[in-house]
């Protein structure tokens, strides 16, 4: 029935059409729709049933919060698109809807899957200055104005939480961002103050209420304070915070909106791993000389269910876990804090890392293709950055290993946390903290969550970290590709080997500061060999990433 409306109406629409510009609306339909697909909406549950009827209240009240976020990040990305989104509104047309719905999953005109290209007929190419400086400012005009300026009006220009405008007198300017979004962000203080009145726990009260302090005086210190020390059901994170939309200097934050209840369950399961990290440490297959024999403080982790989302967070690819805040002096002073969104990476894992494992796993092991195991293996993840070499002594002299591996320093960084988070986990196991269940399902799991991080290519980090590791496997007989299937398996045994060789491999050459080995180890095993691109080539069709539908799981 949907169908037959759904022609009749582009039927209609089109009445008058000379037949090439139907065709051409037709197929712009069909792009629209296949780069639609490419996101697979999916509901994303939160157990509330735990929260008091005013924390309850609290969160009714940060969704509207979030909601001023969307419209406060959408003034940032460019200041066409609010024109443009009450365009697109008021267009009932099939390519309208289909516009609509492309725009809100995108946060904007630009199809971020595909380079930033716009999907909106009219729309300009995306500013890599965002709206956050004059459209007809250059990177030299900024920066030669900065230099000329007193320290403190410089540190103002290049901070995070100013644009920069023209005066009348066409000279750049910065205006801080409670003068510049000044009735949206008072809404939001607003909307911040009546949720603390109904909190009840202290550290939330304390939050919210400095962070509305915040939007109205610009200054995120004492708020961003306030958000490291939370220890409350819910977990709000609401401001501007990543400078990713500012693709002219990175100087800029944008406004986002996590709004999330704390898993206790797993945060219980976090704390008992976290007392075995000094005993894994001891264990590391690297020589003792290396090993730290007091690991220091590591940074928080909060496992949190996310219940609404606003702004930033909205935008294309959905944020699994995050680590904030950017601001390097509460860093110093206070240490980040690492949030992972569990009903997120479930969601990724029922939506995209399951349809790719049908294609790519051999059939008898996929029914060990399991959540469980996929998770565990991200907390290990976030851990094993804290173990290993990181402070070292190259000729005698100290310095780290992010120095001494310079560019090569993050692929390797992020091999090193999978690979020893295989390692830990195994190590585990053995010991009989997790259970012996989750041997084989999580060599396979992480098999196949290679291909999913893969898709996204080699250029970055942690596709190219994964690529190592896959052909390390693949050369050890740990991971089997079956030719004629064009399928993958796991060897068990000579998996738990690989795990372990591997992570010695790369902890070695991190703690003797071998930016040559490194590189030596890159360029051989860093790419893609021709069996694993067949089969990327062949997820090309599949879906990329979730669109969570949160509105589902409000309370009433
Ligand atoms: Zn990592």
């Amino acid at each position: 029935m949907k169908t037959i409306t759904f022609v009749l109406v582009a039927g209609m629409t089109f009445m008058g059409c000379t037949q090439s510009s139907e065709k051409k609306e037709s197929q712009a339909s069909q792009e629209l729709a296949s780069m639609i697909h490419r996101f697979v909406p999916v509901v994303l549950e939160a157990d509330t049933s735990g929260l008091s009827a005013g924390d309850r209240q609290v969160l009714h009240i940060l969704r509207e919060a979030a909601r001023v976020m969307d419209t406060l990040y959408l003034l940032q990305a460019w200041n066409g698109n609010l024109a443009a989104l009450n365009a697109l509104e008021g267009d009932a047309t099939p390519e309208g809807r289909q516009r609509l719905h492309y725009f809100q999953i995108n946060m904007g005109p630009w199809s971020r899957l595909d380079g930033g290209r716009p999907f909106i007929p009219g729309v300009p190419p995306k500013p890599a200055g965002a709206s956050f400086y004059p459209e007809d400012m250059t990177k030299e005009e900024f920066t030669s104005w900065v230099q000329k300026l007193p320290e403190a009006a410089q540190r103002n220009a290049t901070g995070f939480f100013t644009v920069i405008r023209r005066t009348e007198r066409g000279e750049l300017t910065a205006v801080p961002y409670n003068r510049e979004y000044r009735d949206l962000l008072t809404r939001a203080a607003t909307l911040l103050r009546s949720a603390a009145e109904v909190a009840t726990q202290p550290t939330l009260k304390t939050f919210l209420l400095t962070r509305a302090d915040a939007f109205l005086s610009n200054d995120y210190y004492e708020s961003d304070v306030a958000w490291m020390d939370l220890d409350s059901p819910i977990e709000p994170t609401i401001g501007p915070y990543e400078v990713y939309l500012d693709e002219l200097f990175n100087y800029k934050a944008a406004f986002e909106a996590f709004i999330t209840i704390r898993n206790d369950e797993e945060t219980a399961r976090l704390a008992r791993f976290s007392n075995e990290l000094q005993e894994i440490e001891r264990n590391l297959p690297i020589a003792d000389r290396y090993k730290n024999p007091k690991l220091g403080a590591m940074a928080p982790i909060r496992v949190v269910d996310q219940v609404a989302l606003g702004g930033e967070a909205r935008a294309g690819v959905q944020t699994a876990a995050f680590n904030l805040p950017n601001d390097e002096k509460v860093v110093a002073e206070k240490g980040s804090k690492r949030v992972m969104l569990r009903n997120v990476q479930r969601a990724k894992f029922e939506k995209i890392l399951k349809p790719i494992a049908g294609l790519t796993i051999d059939p008898r092991q996929q029914p060990l293709i399991a959540f469980e195991p996929f998770f565990t293996h991200i907390l290990a993840h976030e851990l094993m950055h804290g173990l290993g070499p990181h402070v070292i002594t190259v000729n005698g002299r100290s310095t780290t290993v992010r120095k001494a591996m310079k560019d090569l320093g993050s692929a390797l960084e992020e091999a090193k946390a999978d690979v020893a988070g295989l390692f830990a986990l195994q190590y585990l196991i053995d010991k009989g903290v997790v259970p012996r269940t989750m041997e084989q399902q999580m060599y396979v799991t992480f098999l196949a969550s290679a291909f999913r991080s893969l898709r996204f290519g080699i250029h970055e980090a942690h596709g190219r970290g994964m690529a190592l590791q896959l052909n390390y496997f693949l050369n050890a007989k740990a991971f089997l590709y079956n030719e004629a299937a064009g399928t993958f398996s796991v060897d068990v045994p000579h998996a738990r080997d690989a795990a372990r060789t591997l992570t010695g491999e790369i902890m070695t050459i991190q703690a003797t500061g071998d930016y040559e080995k490194a590189r030596a180890m890159l360029n051989n095993l860093a790419t893609i060999e021709p069996a694993v691109q067949r089969t990327l080539d062949k997820l090309a069709s599949f879906p990329v990433d979730i669109v969570p539908v949160l509105e589902a799981t409000e309370p009433h």
